[in-house]
């Protein structure tokens, strides 16, 4: 593995084999010397060493991006400019894809199809902003004569961008290519846990030409770094994706100069499968809702609700599907559900698992960590799912962020949208019904902002990306995501240029 990790970080920036950070165009080692070692997830050794950067860090990579955008060029750059260095970013993100991916997994842990599955959706992503930064944005209005109102979207200035662990490079995309392409520059924080791939991002940004100080990353804890990005004065707007509690503080954070603000958030999601559904596709799509990288998905279907005449036959032939899933290290080509991306993150699933047995819901499979080797020294937990729960449950009301799911049944359609509503959460939700029109009211009454019919988890570019109640505030990816990070201004021209008569001109009589 050592020469594995030696050849795919060998591309990063690093000083006394620290990797660096990327603050107004240089590579910089954090202010006080600080220093993190990453952990290969799937077998707990190191990695790598980063940068950990400090308060001042951030602030220096904050003042950079003010100067930028306040002093720099990129704003002024013509939208099919920007769009040019966007697409050129796409195209070495697509040529990078095996380096990426494999540091992706070796960083993350998660199996190389599904690394190689997200470097090909960011690149993707940084594709559909570099097109939409040149499409019409503004709007006219038919307003009385003799004025002209037309609607302009501009730049909201330095945008503070948090990003967690799950999805290390395809967050980042999400978060910097709306906010360049409308002209924005970024401090970006990814998480203390993952950044490999962002650092390896910031290569290419460097390599192509962006103006200094337009793209930062700051390395660093999210108590330090991200919580002086989200309280700056000089940061216009802050854009989250975590943990709601996460979310909350730096909601509360970003109230001291009123920042715009976006939060994507977790979920605790209800996958709903009636009895007239097609039964092998929902128990397929159920495994995919919750297991896919570990059930450490904000979207994650961790809730499957099964109408009663169907809930044993289906429980029987989920739980043996889920035994056969193949758990292991990322890099081998037989795995299929990779690891959990810390000890410290494996040691709460299990906790919510004792709490899920200790509240009286029966443990149907997994529930430990796999035998021998891995799971000694990886982050590994079985596919685990609970039936016989209550909605009370902490089990079933708490997100648990791993491959645990619980089930619920449901004797009607009624109770069925009466349970799938039933949590603080509102982010995801999926039904599996062969009756179109059952399908779409069950949909129009569920509370959440991405939702599917006899499908689970594809998500688009194209399509906004975001949740009702406690799962977020806005929406990113889609025109959506583009206008959360730009400010509206209207522009009123009077076409008939002569004094208005309100006030009359006692000289000229008029
Ligand atoms: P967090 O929400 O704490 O982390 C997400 C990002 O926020 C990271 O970059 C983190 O930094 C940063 N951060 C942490 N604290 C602060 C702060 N006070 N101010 C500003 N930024 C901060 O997630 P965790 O990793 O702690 O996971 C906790 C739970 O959150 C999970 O169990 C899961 O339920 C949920 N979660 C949801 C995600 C989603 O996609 N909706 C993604 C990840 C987690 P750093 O990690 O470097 O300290």
């Amino acid at each position: 593995m050592l020469a594995v990790t030696e050849d795919l970080l060998k591309n990063l920036k690093t000083k006394d084999g620290v990797c660096l950070m990327y603050v107004d165009g240089s590579w910089v080692p954090a202010s006080d010397g600080g220093v993190r070692e990453l952990v290969n997830p799937s077998d707990g050794q190191i990695v790598a060493r980063v940068a950990e950067g400090t308060r001042q860090d951030a602030q220096r990579a904050i003042a950079a991006a003010r100067a930028a955008f306040d002093n720099g060029p990129w704003r002024d750059t013509p939208a099919l400019e920007r769009a040019k260095l966007l697409f050129k970013l796409a195209d070495t993100i697509d040529d990078h894809t095996a380096e990426l991916s494999a540091m992706e997994t070796l960083n993350n842990g998660k199996p190389l199809r599904e690394t190689e599955y997200d470097v090909a959706d960011a690149a993707n992503c940084f594709r559909y902003y570099a097109g939409l930064a040149t499409k019409p944005q503004g709007q006219t209005f038919d307003v009385p004569a003799p004025s002209q109102t037309m609607v302009v979207r501009e730049p909201i200035g330095v945008c503070g961008q948090i990003i967690p662990w799950n999805y290390p490079l395809l967050m980042a995309a999400w978060k910097l290519a709306p906010a360049l392409a409308a002209g924005n520059v970024c401090v970006l924080k990814p998480s203390e846990l993952t950044p490999l791939t962002v650092l390896r991002l910031a290569t290419f940004v460097d390599e192509l030409g962006f103006p200094k100080g337009v793209v930062n990353i700051v390395l660093g804890s999210g108590p330090v770094v991200g919580a002086a990005i989200a309280e700056s004065a000089d940061v216009d707007k802050v854009a989250f994706t975590g943990g709601t509690k996460t979310g909350r503080s730096i909601m509360q954070a970003a109230t001291g100069n009123l920042k715009k603000i976006s939060l994507e958030l977790g979920g605790k999601s209800p996958n709903i499968v009636f009895a007239d559904a097609d039964f092998d596709t929902a128990v397929d799509y159920a495994l995919f809702g919750i297991f896919a990288n570990a059930g450490q998905v904000c979207s994650a279907g961790s809730r499957l609700l099964l109408e009663d005449s169907i809930h044993d036959k289906f429980v029987k032939r989920l739980v043996e599907r889920a035994r056969e899933i193949a758990v292991g290290d990322g890099f081998d080509p037989k795995t299929e559900m990779g690891p959990l991306i810390s000890r410290a993150h494996t040691e709460k699933v299990e906790s919510y698992i004792k709490t899920g047995v200790e509240e009286g819901a029966k443990l149907e499979t997994g529930g430990k960590r796999p035998p021998g080797e891995l799971g000694a020294k990886g982050n590994f937990i079985e596919p685990t799912i609970f039936t016989n729960t209550k909605p009370q449950m902490r089990i079933v009301q708490e997100e648990i962020f791993g491959p645990v799911l619980v089930i619920q049944r449901f004797k009607d359609e009624a109770e069925a949208v009466k349970l799938a509503n039933d949590t603080v959460y509102g982010l995801a939700g999926a039904v599996f019904t062969n009756d179109i029109a059952k399908a779409h009211r069950v949909i129009k009454k569920l509370r959440a902002g991405i939702t599917w019919i006899n499908t689970y988890h594809p998500t688009y570019n194209e399509a906004p990306w975001g949740g009702y109640k406690q799962s977020g505030i806005g929406r990113e990816l889609g025109t959506y995501g583009y206008d959360q990070y730009t400010e509206v201004k209207q522009i009123n021209v009077n076409l008939a240029v002569e004094p208005s008569g309100w006030f009359k001109d006692r000289e000229s009589g008029k």
